[in-house]
């Protein structure tokens, strides 16, 4: 038996890195898995994972930013599953700049996923939780949003600070339907995402710089933020909510860069 045998989850941005470890790991303690990114190859791909291990993936091309996307992705899956029991909202993006070049664009952009995505989505998706008393949702943020850890990060910091706020109110807002809403903040994870905006070299020396910086002494892998996600999806978590569970292996404070 499984820790979540017949419900139905959301994940966004399940097309790589994390979000395809969770659809993974979700499918693997018994869910049916509606996934999403804005390109279906991936997502294709990782639908026939999930179908290699007896569940079901139903991929949805949409983008998080846009409310008219999130609204027919919320829709392709009550058509598909009738329901949604586990919201995951883990899509991201990252512009580096330092402050004081920052362009407005690249503040909207990474805003306009990061924070507006996840509250677009969370919306959508409680308006059907809330009716059948019941849902769990997950916010991705990060150890970004907990300090002022780099320079040219204030985009990703504000947003992802907001993503760990919204999430609260969000929590006092649903926990009387029934529904619990927590965040997990993850640390550096060894993902796509870093290499954005480094060579392989210059990765590998940030990853080097982070595991002095942590008490466990080492980088994080994409299952250890699946792990703590499945945690929180499940009812093993059931009196939890509001929470931001810090997933870093134990990151001194200072600056990362
Ligand atoms: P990643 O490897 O870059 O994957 C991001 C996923 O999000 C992709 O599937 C991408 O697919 C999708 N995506 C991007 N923009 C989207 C949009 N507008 N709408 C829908 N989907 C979108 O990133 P990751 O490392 O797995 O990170 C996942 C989450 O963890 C993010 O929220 C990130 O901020 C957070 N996080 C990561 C780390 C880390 O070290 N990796 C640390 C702290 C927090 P498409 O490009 O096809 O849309």
């Amino acid at each position: 038996m499984g820790k979540l045998d017949n419900k139905i989850a959301l994940v966004t941005g399940a097309g790589r890195g994390i979000g395809r470890e969770i659809a993974l790991t979700l499918a693997r303690e018994g869910a049916d898995v509606v996934l999403n990114a804005r390109n279906l190859p991936n997502l294709d791909q990782v639908a026939a994972e999930i179908a290699k291990l007896g569940r079901r993936g139903l991929p949805v091309a949409a983008d998080i930013s846009r409310k008219p996307e999130v609204e027919s992705l919320v829709n392709s899956a009550i058509e598909t599953f009738g329901r949604i029991d586990i919201l995951v909202c883990n899509a991201g993006i990252t512009r580096f700049a330092p402050f004081l070049e920052m362009t407005e664009e690249d503040w909207d952009l990474v805003v306009d996923v990061d924070m507006k995505g996840t509250f677009l989505c969370g919306q959508a998706v409680a308006r059907h939780m809330v009716p059948r008393k019941y849902g769990k949702i997950i916010n991705i943020s990060s150890t970004s949003g907990l300090g002022a850890r780099n320079e040219t990060m204030a985009n990703y910091a504000a947003s992802k600070a907001g993503v760990n706020n919204l999430s609260r109110v969000m929590a006092l807002a649903l926990g009387p339907h029934g529904i619990n809403v927590n965040v997990v903040a993850p640390g550096v994870i060894r993902s796509e995402m870093g290499l954005t905006r480094r060579t392989p070299e210059e990765y590998e020396a940030y990853m080097a710089l982070y595991r002095r910086q942590t008490a466990l002494r080492r980088v994080g892998e994409v299952q250890d933020i699946a792990n703590a996600v499945l945690f929180l999806a499940s009812d093993e978590s059931s009196f939890i909510t509001g929470q931001v569970m810090v997933c870093d292996g134990g990151l001194k404070d200072g600056l990362l860069r």
